[in-house]
C-alpha cells in the first residue's frame, strides 16, 4: 500500500511523490496526518539544505509538528485506538541511556527526531509512531492547536528553565512563532510584564493581542526602551527566540541584577562575542533550551484550558498539495505570515 507523499527534490522544490505505508512495530500507531506545522527549522533546511551538520539529501520529507487520527494500532498498544485523535511528540528517545533514565530524554544522543537528517519528517499521509510519544487530544482542541503543542513545548520548557514565577518581568528577543509561544508560556505561569522586541510590525501586533508589550527594535534601541520602562533595572528574565547575534549581545544588558538569560534561538555563527563581564557584574545566570523534555501534558492542559491559546499564532493555512506555496511564502512574505500550517 502506497500514501501520498510532499517531498523536498530539490533547494526550495518540493513536489508530490509516494512512498509505502509505513510499518507497524509492536507498540506503534499508525497516525493518519491531518496537520504540519510549517517550522523555522523546517524552512532553514528548505531553503538553504542544512543546519550546522545536518545536511538534506533529497527526497527529503520535511515537518515535524503534527497531528492526526489512529488509524490502526500495533498489537502491544495500551493506551490507544483507532479514531483517537493524537498530537505526536517528535523524537523518539532511546529510553536506556544515563540521560534517557535522569528524563532529560531530549539530551539523548540516540534521539530520532522527525526531519532531522537523516531522519525523515511528516509531511506524508501516515506515519508509524510509538504510543509512548504519542498524546490524545482532550474534544475542542484542534489539529492546528495539537500541531502547535510542539513549539508551545519549547516555549514553556523556556520559561521553567529559566524559573518563571508569577510576580517577575520579561523580555522576549524575537517574535517568530517560538518568541510568541515563549510570551504565551510566561504569561501561563504567572509572568505579568512581557517585553517582546521585533522588526517586523506583523509578529509585534500578534504579541501585543497576546498580552506582550511589543518594541519595534528597528524604530527605537530596545535596550533603551525596555531599561528605561523598567526605572534602568532591566527584567527578571530575557528570553532570547531569535538566534540573531546583536539581540544575543542585548541580553547581558537587558538582564536585571540577579536575573536569568535564557537561550532559545539557535546562534547561526555558534562562535560569538559575549558581555561575560556584564553578566558576572550582575551575578546573572546564562541557561540554554534544546528542544524540550516531558512538556506535552502540561502544554495541552494550558491550551485546553484556555491560558495559552497558541491556535492564535495561525495566520495562514495550506492545503497538502499547496506545500511548494507554503514554504515559498515561509521564505519570502515573513512580514505577513506569523505561523503557517498544512492541512490534509
Ligand atoms: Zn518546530
Ligand atoms: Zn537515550
Amino acid at each position: 500500500m502506497t500514501m501520498k507523499t510532499m517531498e523536498m527534490t530539490a533547494l526550495g522544490r518540493i513536489e508530490p511523490g509516494k512512498a509505502e505505508i509505513p510499518a507497524l512495530g509492536e507498540s506503534d500507531l499508525l497516525v493518519k496526518i491531518k496537520c504540519v506545522g510549517i517550522c523555522g527549522s523546517d524552512v532553514h533546511y528548505f531553503h538553504d539544505g542544512r543546519i550546522a551538520d545536518y545536511v538534506v539529501e533529497p527526497p527529503f520529507l520535511l515537518g515535524h509538528e503534527c497531528a492526526g487520527v489512529v488509524e490502526k494500532v500495533g498489537p502491544g498498544v495500551t493506551k490507544f485506538k483507532p479514531g483517537d485523535r493524537v498530537a505526536l511528540e517528535p523524537g523518539i528517545p532511546c529510553g536506556e541511556c544515563e540521560f534517557c533514565r535522569e528524563g532529560k530524554y531530549n539530551l539523548c544522543p540516540d534521539v530520532i527526531f522527525f526531519a532531522t537528517p537523516p531522519v525523515q519528517g511528516c509531511l506524508c499521509e501516515y506515519v508509524a509512531f510509538p504510543e509512548s510519544m504519542a498524546f490524545a487530544l482532550p474534544d475542542g482542541m484542534s489539529f492546528e492547536e495539537g500541531a502547535l503543542l510542539e513549539p508551545l513545548a519549547v516555549g514553556f520548557h523556556a520559561a521553567l528553565q529559566g524559573g518563571a514565577r508569577v510576580g517577575q518581568s520579561a523580555a522576549v528577543l524575537g517574535a517568530g512563532c517560538i518568541g510568541l509561544t515563549t510570551l504565551l508560556a510566561l504569561k501561563a505561569m504567572g509572568v505579568s510584564t512581557v517585553f517582546v522586541t521585533d522588526v517586523l510590525a506583523n509578529r509585534l501586533e500578534t504579541a501585543k493581542a497576546l498580552g506582550g508589550i511589543p518594541v519595534n527594535a528597528s524604530a527605537t534601541d530596545p535596550v533603551a526602551a525596555i531599561l528605561e520602562a523598567t526605572g534602568g533595572k532591566g527584567v527578571d528574565l530575557v528570553l532570547e527566540a531569535s538566534g540573531n547575534e546583536r539581540a544575543t549581545l542585548q541580553t547581558a544588558e537587558l538582564v536585571k541584577r540577579g536575573g536569568t538569560v535564557v537561550l532559545i534561538g539557535m546562534a547561526a555563527e555558534g562562535v560569538m562575542p559575549y558581555n561575560i563581564g556584564l553578566l558576572m557584574g550582575k551575578e546573572a545566570t546564562i541557561k540554554t533550551v534544546f528542544r524540550y523534555r516531558n512538556i506535552y501534558p502540561l502544554a495541552i492542559e494550558s491550551v485546553v484550558s484556555g491560558v495559552a491559546p497558541v491556535g492564535r499564532l495561525v495566520s495562514h493555512r495550506y492545503g497538502f498539495d499547496e506545500s511548494q506555496k507554503a514554504f515559498e511564502e515561509a521564505v519570502e512574505k515573513k512580514a505577513e505570515i506569523v505561523k503557517g500550517v498544512i492541512l490534509l
